[in-house]
């Protein structure tokens, strides 16, 4: 429902959710469910946030296509279908993507018709703690409820030096536009965007080179992931320099140019910043409330979100956690559930993280550095792709599942993949390790065969020293 705006007395709603991404429209829908007449307010026109409309789907469109176009043109010979001929259509590839984001962007807004959340489009600022102004080129409005969630999201970080120009110097919002594929790609920072990002533009056609600080990619991540990531991306061609302290970055004539501390400049078609998010809180009036955050502009919150001001709630990106679209839905189901029935809780051991690249990195839980710092005994079980059948099969032999179960009690602690399909077989084990599963459960039970997640059952196994197939 798109409200008429006007200036007059303020109107009166349950709750009032500001930013429409994936926390702040799901919590809007779930709140609505329960009975609540919830206002959601975005500045953007479509809804869906950062998620729908310029990262998880627009980026896995991306990955998509492009994987398909690098399968064509050199995995398909293998499985005996030999091509010739093949091109590349960029602007229909990026019409897909768009189109895609269309109907998921249109989507919520019939969901939200559906549940009669009233949709209010503008910036939003908290006058008090009760009321919320809308300002846009829709109008204005006045909004009053006892109680406001902030869902504003985030925004990319950049460095000192770097002279963003929204064009050839930009991050992941220009990277999933560019207009034709760059000679050369200068990626800064090996975290998530810059590893799916500079897989798209690498399975295209360009040069891609990654300067990351860190002396590894997806710096945090159990250490084995990230060193096979880093082996497997550099095999496909990234160009990899770690230790490297970017001190600028600008367009030059045509192309641009990076410095790096101690080095020679770096000359390049584009470059993409991903070395991180801060959170969205500009011009909420979150000072003039006395709204607690950190240094960084975190919301600090309590354990059922709600800041220091009593009334005033947030989650997501915006609160302290990983930056995912599926920690902060499950935030705004817990915040809005406790409002209203009084519980409301999230998992914070158990969030899965994936990294959309070829083959997939994922994990959920704890790392083997993670138990060793914090003295938690364990046993560690690992099993191979590369003696699973449905991998051969799928010529997808690349990779490994490791899991770390308590050595005590058995119970799982941690499980991390790379390989094909990881971002789907880390559910079984992210709803494994939420029921309390230990090793011995997984590798009891019978996964059907031949599948890839006879991966994760071998791996149980792995744990007693009793995998099978290897
Ligand atoms: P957001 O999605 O950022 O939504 C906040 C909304 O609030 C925005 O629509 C914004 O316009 C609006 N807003 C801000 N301030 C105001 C205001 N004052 N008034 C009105 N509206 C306002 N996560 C995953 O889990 N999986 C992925 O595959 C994945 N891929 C990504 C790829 C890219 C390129 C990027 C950039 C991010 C990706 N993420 C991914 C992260 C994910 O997008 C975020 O974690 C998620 O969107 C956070 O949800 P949110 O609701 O907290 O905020
Ligand atoms: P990130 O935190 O994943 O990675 C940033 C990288 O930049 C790190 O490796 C860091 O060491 C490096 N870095 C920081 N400062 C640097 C410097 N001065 N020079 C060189 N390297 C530097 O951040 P991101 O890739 O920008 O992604 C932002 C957020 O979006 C992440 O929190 C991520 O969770 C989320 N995201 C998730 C997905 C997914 O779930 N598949 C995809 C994209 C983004």
């Amino acid at each position: 429902m798109s409200e008429q705006q006007g200036q007059g007395a303020a109107q009166p709603f349950d709750l009032i959710v500001i930013g429409a991404g994936p926390g702040g429209y799901v919590a809007a829908i779930r709140a609505a469910q329960l009975g609540l007449k919830v206002a959601c307010v975005e500045k953007e026109s479509a809804l869906g946030g950062t998620c729908l409309r310029v990262g998880c789907i627009p980026s896995k469109a991306l990955l998509e296509s492009s994987e398909r176009y690098e399968e064509t043109l050199h995995h398909l010979a293998v499985h005996g279908v030999d091509v010739s001929g093949v091109e590349l259509n960029l602007s229909k590839m990026l019409g897909r993507k768009d189109k895609v984001v269309k109907a998921l962007t249109g989507g919520i807004q019939l969901l939200f018709k559906k549940n009669q959340v009233a949709r209010f489009e503008g910036h939003g600022r908290l006058v008090s703690a009760t009321e919320v102004h809308v300002s846009g080129a829709k109008g204005e409005a006045r909004l009053t409820a006892p109680r406001v969630l902030i869902a504003t999201g985030s925004v990319p970080s950049s460095l000192p030096g770097v002279a963003w120009d929204g064009d050839r110097v930009g991050g992941s919002t220009e990277a999933l536009s560019y207009p034709e594929v760059p000679g050369h790609l200068v990626v800064i920072g090996a975290g998530v965007i810059g590893l799916e990002l500079g897989s798209v533009w690498r399975r295209l056609g360009a040069k891609v080179t990654v300067l990351e600080y860190m002396s590894t990619a997806l710096p945090g991540m159990d250490d084995d992931l990230s060193a096979e990531a880093v082996r497997l991306f550099k095999k496909q061609g990234i160009d990899f320099k770690f230790g490297v302290k970017v001190t600028g970055a600008r367009a030059e004539g045509d192309g641009c140019v990076v410095e790096v501390e101690g080095g020679a400049p770096i000359s390049c078609d584009r470059v993409l910043v991903s070395v991180g998010r801060r959170p969205c809180t500009e011009g909420l009036g979150l000072e003039e409330l006395g709204v607690a955050v950190d240094r960084r502009g975190v919301i600090q919150v309590n354990d059922h979100f709600e800041t220091s001001v009593p009334g005033v709630f947030a989650i997501g990106d915006v609160i302290p956690g990983p930056m995912l679209a599926h920690k902060a839905e499950e935030e705004g189901v817990a915040c809005v559930e406790r409002m209203v029935t009084g519980y409301g809780h999230v998992n914070y051991d158990v969030i899965p993280s994936i990294v959309y690249t070829h083959p997939e990195v994922a994990f959920v839980g704890k790392t083997e550095a993670q138990l060793k710092a914090a003295g938690v005994p364990y046993k560690l079980g690992k099993f191979p792709f590369i003696a699973n059948g449905r991998a051969r099969a799928l010529e997808a032999t690349d990779g490994f599942v490791k899991v770390l179960a308590h050595a005590e009690t058995d119970r799982l602690l941690g499980v991390h993949i790379i390989g094909a399909h990881a971002g789907d077989l880390i559910a079984e084990a992210a709803v494994s390790m939420d029921f309390g599963a230990s090793a011995e459960d997984v590798a009891r039970s019978c996964h059907a065969h031949p599948t890839l997640a006879e991966l994760l059952k071998e791996a149980a196994l792995a744990v007693d020293g009793r995998a099978i197939h290897i």
